[in-house]
């Protein structure tokens, strides 16, 4: 197929490169040159303009910093420009209402379109490994499906528009609480005493284990390899997690619904963030407890 691909940057970069070993023709545009570069090194060809590289494509992936730019790159530049009838596929992070209505407005103008966010950092979007969730029809979620699975090893229908957006959200604001949560136990367990290792043994077979624990502990020198074993250094930001833990606050608003842990969890990692430390990884957290 011929694809255009926008934003390849830390996630979007290696995302294009999977689809062109998949086989597919993809057309390149960043607003970044260095981004550019390494998109034609991995075999894409790039252009100057979005117009440029959505003529003549069957498909048009996005992997954008969020809501406010996917809206406008589609609405000025890809809407009405791409072929009629080609399908659109958002892998960002934005908030379900704007994810919503650039589907609505793709839809009015012929095309059709599904949010497809995705589960997983930089290592999983260089090595084809992504979770994908997506939200959209049942013939968009049918078309988008191989294209995304070049890149994934996961693909999963949430709904309808919105739904992988809300899917999301809803899991990484669970993920953001259950860390601060896996971190203060730690704490607990220290100054009470205990052998972290120890503890760790027995949570993990006990009721209180959890992924932020078993896959991914804050703790240097227990549990599986992690961050924590890097000086925190490298994972998933401390930044990109406050941005997906507002985005869930938005959404609970929009809907009312009670999330008290999660506002502790937004609160906690925005003064996280204030202080400097947005580039670490999230599980550092654990330092300011
Ligand atoms: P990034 O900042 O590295 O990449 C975004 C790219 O978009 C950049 O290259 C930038 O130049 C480009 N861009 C910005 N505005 C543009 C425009 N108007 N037209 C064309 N290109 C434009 O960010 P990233 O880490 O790749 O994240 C991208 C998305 O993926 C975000 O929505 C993020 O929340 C989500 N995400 C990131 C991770 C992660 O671990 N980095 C994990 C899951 C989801």
């Amino acid at each position: 197929m011929k694809i255009a691909f926008i934003g390849l940057g830390n996630m979007g970069g290696g995302m294009a490169a999977n689809l062109v070993k998949a086989g597919h023709e993809v057309s390149a545009f960043d607003l970044s040159p260095e981004a550019l570069t390494r998109a034609e090194e991995n075999g894409c060809a790039v252009f100057g303009t979005v117009q440029e590289a959505v003529t003549g494509v069957d498909a048009v992936v996005s992997m954008l910093p969020n809501g406010a730019i996917v809206d406008a790159v589609y609405g000025a530049d890809v809407i009405g420009q791409a072929p009629q009838g080609a399908l659109f596929l958002d892998c960002s992070t934005i908030d379900v209402d704007t994810a919503r209505k650039v589907t609505t407005a793709a839809e009015a103008a012929g095309y059709a379109m599904v949010d497809a966010p995705v589960s997983g950092g930089i290592a999983a979007a260089n090595g084809g490994t992504l979770t994908f969730m997506v939200g959209g029809t049942d013939d968009a979620f049918a078309r988008a499906e191989p294209i995304l699975a070049a890149m994934g090893k996961a693909v999963i229908h949430a709904g309808t528009s919105g739904a992988g957006q809300a899917a999301k959200i809803c899991n990484n604001m669970l993920l953001g609480a259950s860390m601060i949560a896996t971190c203060e136990t730690f704490r607990l367990a220290e100054k009470l005493g205990l052998d972290l290792q120890t503890f760790y043994d027995i949570s993990s077979k006990a009721s209180g284990q959890n992924w932020s624990m078993t896959s991914y502990c804050p703790v240097p020198g227990v549990g599986p390899q992690s961050p924590a074993d890097n000086g925190y250094q490298g994972g998933f930001a401390a930044a990109l997690m406050l941005k997906d833990l507002k985005l869930a606050m938005e959404a609970a608003d929009s809907v009312d619904a009670e999330v008290p842990m999660g506002e502790k969890a937004a609160a906690l990692y925005e003064a996280f963030a204030q202080n400097g430390s947005g580039g670490m990884d999230f599980s550092a957290i654990i330092k300011t407890l």
